[in-house]
């Protein structure tokens, strides 16, 4: 499928799908996960044919909610990750790696506002975010057209605390824009 017809599914999906998932989930709130959701992984599947039309070395930007980090922990890593002590009690370790490793910056943001200043003040050619479905498709929907490649988060102990991901689906994904 020629790149521009991708560029014109995600105009639809960010323009027409995601305003009628909102209409719907306001009838049937008990069914607003899964439409965001669902909207989350249709803007997963049309970013991926586009990653072959990023500029040569693209940009990336890892953009992380804060509530990966241990409830307990005293570091403040939303300044930078590298105060982090690598404990390895969350995933945030996981993360110093990658950074150490492939050089991409990784931004822990308290909310959706702090989460678009940081897609705004870097101006990433693509970004790979986790968050909770809510927060993905409303960063996805507001950062457009930036690129946000989003990874739900895991809850094992309710929202906003002590949440996790899978370590293997980040990589994954970084693994395609290498
Ligand atoms: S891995 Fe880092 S952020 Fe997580 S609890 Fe340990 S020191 Fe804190």
């Amino acid at each position: 499928m020629k790149i521009k017809l991708y560029f014109l599914f995600r105009f639809l999906i960010v323009y027409f799908f995601y305003p009628l998932m909102q209409l719907v989930s306001f009838i049937f709130p008990k069914r607003r996960e899964p439409w965001q959701a669902l909207f989350i992984k249709l803007n997963n599947t049309l970013l991926f044919p586009l990653i072959k039309n990023l500029p040569l070395n693209p940009k990336i930007l890892i953009l992380l909610p804060h509530c990966l980090q241990f409830d307990d922990c005293v570091f403040r890593i939303t300044k930078s990750i590298k105060n982090c002590a690598s404990c390895g009690k969350c995933v945030i370790k996981d993360f110093v790696d990658i950074q150490d490793k492939t050089k991409i910056p990784v931004a822990v943001a308290t909310g959706g506002t702090l989460a678009r200043k940081a897609i705004r003040e870097e101006r990433p050619d693509f970004v790979v975010a986790c968050a909770c479905e809510r927060d993905l498709a409303t960063g996805i929907y507001d950062a457009y057209p930036f690129m946000v490649y989003g990874i739900l988060n895991k809850r094992p102990n309710g929202p906003c605390v002590n949440t996790t991901l899978d370590i293997k689906e980040f990589e994954a994904v970084l693994e395609k824009l290498s």
